[in-house]
């Protein structure tokens, strides 16, 4: 099974659990940061950009199953069954 992307609308949700919000990622990235130095010499990251990005594996903090998310949609973002706000 493999990971479904993340969208501005859309959050991952363990299929077996029901867990949104914790999960551990495991990714491939190439990306070119920005290392601002201090005369000690300790660098801080001040800009980081993505030039790719792999998602290799999804597993859930809850019960460990690994790459079962789905796609759900976010609070809010249209086509989502929660309730709208009143008022
Ligand atoms: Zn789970």
């Amino acid at each position: 099974m493999t990971v479904p992307a993340l969208t501005a609308e859309t959050r991952w949700r363990c299929t077996l659990c029901g867990n949104l919000t914790r999960f551990d990622v495991t990714r491939t990235a190439r990306v070119t940061e920005f290392l601002h130095f201090d005369l000690a010499g300790e660098s801080e990251v001040e800009e980081t950009e993505v030039l790719s990005e792999t998602i290799e594996s999804v597993r859930c903090r809850w019960c460990n199953a690994v790459d079962q998310v789905e796609l759900v949609a976010r609070p809010g973002a249209e086509g989502t069954e929660a309730p709208a706000e009143q008022g």
